[in-house]
């Protein structure tokens, strides 16, 4: 069902995705060579739940955690277990939380170590795509369009779209109308309209866009097992224009980056503290 979202709505769903943002940040400078997922995960109950919110993931559908962890060639949907991080790898984490009766629900891909040149460029692109996708998110434009600015820049870079994964709208439920496919076709698909809030997560893969299921019934891994990368957004739209409502500040003053790439899509009402 598409539920709009009015300001009042918009504002409390900023509460729920900022407490998202900085469990992130939190577990930016948790994530290094030798810590286990299972860790990470329970450091991130502990941190949701201090911060007067309820983990967004954790039983829903039966989804066994707090995280959803993904190292390399897993793209989503990965469980936390007890197998210790290595230099090199990349760990895709998926973190919801649950506030005010509103869902907050966003991903970064984090580094463990110093990872190759080519897996670099795999996490930027990706991310970089995810702001393309944001950009488009206006009122002029359609479904088809986000789609379109995320698969048209990751193709350019020789990189695989998954399919079958998509983003989604957010609100009381972890998933509302529409869909938000990243792919699509200019001019297609819903119109965007104020008060929409949505979840856009480009999951952008090193090679083939092909996926696999695993056997635990929840892990999604690439058919031919190279890396795959995922960086989620909360973004309201707003006066006809896309408005951040979740932030990686926290993850890049924990991991020392400077950046303007979210600048754009800032409410100059409202500060992110
Ligand atoms: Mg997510
Ligand atoms: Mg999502």
């Amino acid at each position: 069902m598409l539920v709009l979202k009015n300001l009042e709505e918009i504002e409390l769903m900023r509460e729920s995705a900022l407490i998202v943002s900085k469990t992130l940040g939190m577990l930016a400078g948790e994530i290094k060579p030798g810590v286990t997922t299972l860790k990470l995960d329970k450091l991130a109950e502990d941190f949701i739940r201090d911060h007067g919110a309820e983990p967004g993931f954790l039983g829903l559908y039966d989804f066994p955690n707090t995280l959803c962890i993904s190292p390399n060639e897993q793209v989503v949907h990965g469980i936390p277990n007890n197998d210790l991080l290595q230099e090199g790898d990349i760990l895709s984490v998926d973190c919801g939380a649950l506030k005010n009766e509103f869902y907050g629900d966003h991903a970064y891909t984090f580094q463990v170590g110093e990872v190759s040149e080519e897996t670099k460029n795999l996490l930027e692109v990706t991310k970089a795509s995810l702001y393309k996708g944001i950009a488009a998110f206006t009122i002029n434009n359609r479904v088809g369009d986000l789609g379109f600015a995320i698969q048209s820049y990751a193709e350019a870079n020789g990189y695989g779209v998954v399919r079958e994964l998509v983003g989604h709208g957010l609100g009381k439920e972890m998933h509302e109308s529409p869909e938000i496919p990243n792919y699509g076709k200019r001019g297609r698909g819903k119109k965007f309209q104020n008060g929409m809030v949505i979840a856009i997560e480009p999951m952008i893969n090193q090679g083939t866009k092909n996926i696999k299921h695993f056997d635990d019934g929840w892990t999604i891994k690439t058919a031919d097992g190279k890396p795959s990368a995922h960086f989620e957004h909360n973004v309201a739209l707003i006066d006809g224009k896309p408005n951040l409502l979740s932030t990686f500040k926290y993850v890049n003053e924990a991991l020392g980056i400077e950046t303007e790439e979210e600048k754009p899509f800032q409410s100059n009402s409202i500060s992110v503290s």
